[in-house]
């Protein structure tokens, strides 16, 4: 899997040399390249940030660095800017009656797929852009990213990036996805980024080691829930003992032991899990639980 990242710290992805990440780039399994924002600007401040429109307090990140940026990591041509409408109009709700009405006017500007192809053969990156006002990025989320061929991140900073950018590259036909990893604020896209690609990445064929230790998982597969408590050796450690079922070598009896728990935990910890569950998911002990 090929992942680019865009950040105005890139220095902070080195951390994904260490570990399974850097193992999994040594056997050619991920190629990842951390870019600098500021590469792509041209004034001497490098400046990638601009006032809100509309007021308000701090800085919002600019959409022309942004564009050169990704225009040239996906491949795109630029627009013409002589071809391009002074300004792109975005509809209000006052200014318009029907949802197709609501379409951003993104005429005048060249969509790839009209444009000459010079790189057919390449899969075009799924463009990721961390936001915490976007819908929460889950397993599934990861599940599905794994089988990606390439990642294009995005990570924003101070109030966030203008909002036309992901609107623009999705009307160029671009697979783009916003995503929170929760519901909370961080200084920057960067540990959001490194959440979603730990998640994707631990996912691929050949990056465990033991590829079961990623089937039984908190969250993972049809029926998904929290997984059950973990012991290991000794069987009492400072007077805490394991539960007995799992040091009598019943398998059967330790699997529905290890579904009881998982599914009464779920049950306490995260309710709505459960209420999510199909019940074609369910066994009848686990009716019974
Ligand atoms: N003004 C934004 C808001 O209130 O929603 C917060 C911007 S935050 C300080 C700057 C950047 O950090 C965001 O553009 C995003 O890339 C990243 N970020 C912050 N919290 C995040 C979260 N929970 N999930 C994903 N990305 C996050």
């Amino acid at each position: 899997m090929k992942i680019d990242i865009v950040s105005v710290f890139p220095e902070y992805f080195e951390v994904l040399n260490l570990s399974l990440m850097g193992k999994a780039q040594s056997k050619g399994l991920l190629e990842i390249t951390a870019h600098n924002l500021r590469d792509w600007t041209h004034d001497v401040h490098h400046s990638v940030d601009d006032t809100p429109v509309g007021g308000g307090a701090g800085m919002v990140m600019k959409p022309e660095v942004w564009a050169e940026c990704l225009d040239e990591l996906l491949n795109l041509p630029a627009p013409n800017e002589d071809d391009s409408p002074d300004e792109l109009v975005f509809p209000t709700s006052e200014s318009s009656d029907s949802p197709a009405d609501d379409a951003l006017d993104f005429s005048g500007i060249p969509n790839d797929e009209t444009e000459e192809d010079d790189d057919s053969n390449a899969a075009a990156p799924v463009l990721i852009f961390p936001n915490p006002s976007a819908p929460l990025f889950t397993q599934r989320d990861a599940t599905e990213l794994s089988h990606a061929e390439h990642l294009l991140f995005s990570c924003g900073r101070y109030e966030g990036y203008d909002s036309r950018i992901p609107d623009y590259y999705r009307a160029q036909g671009i697979d783009v996805r916003e995503y929170s990893i929760g519901d909370y604020v961080l200084n920057g896209g960067e540990v959001a980024v490194s959440v979603m690609l730990e998640a994707i990445t631990r996912l691929m064929p050949g990056f465990m080691g033991n590829p079961d230790s990623i089937v039984e998982e908190s969250y993972t597969g049809e029926g998904a829930l929290l997984e059950h408590r973990q012991y290991t050796k000794p069987a009492v450690w400072r007077g805490i003992a394991v539960p007995d079922v799992l040091l009598s070598g019943d398998h059967g009896k330790v699997d529905r032991f290890r579904r009881d728990e998982a599914l009464t935990r779920t049950n306490e910890i995260r309710p709505d899990l459960i209420e999510a569950l199909d019940c074609k998911a369910l066994d009848k002990a686990d009716r019974k639980t």
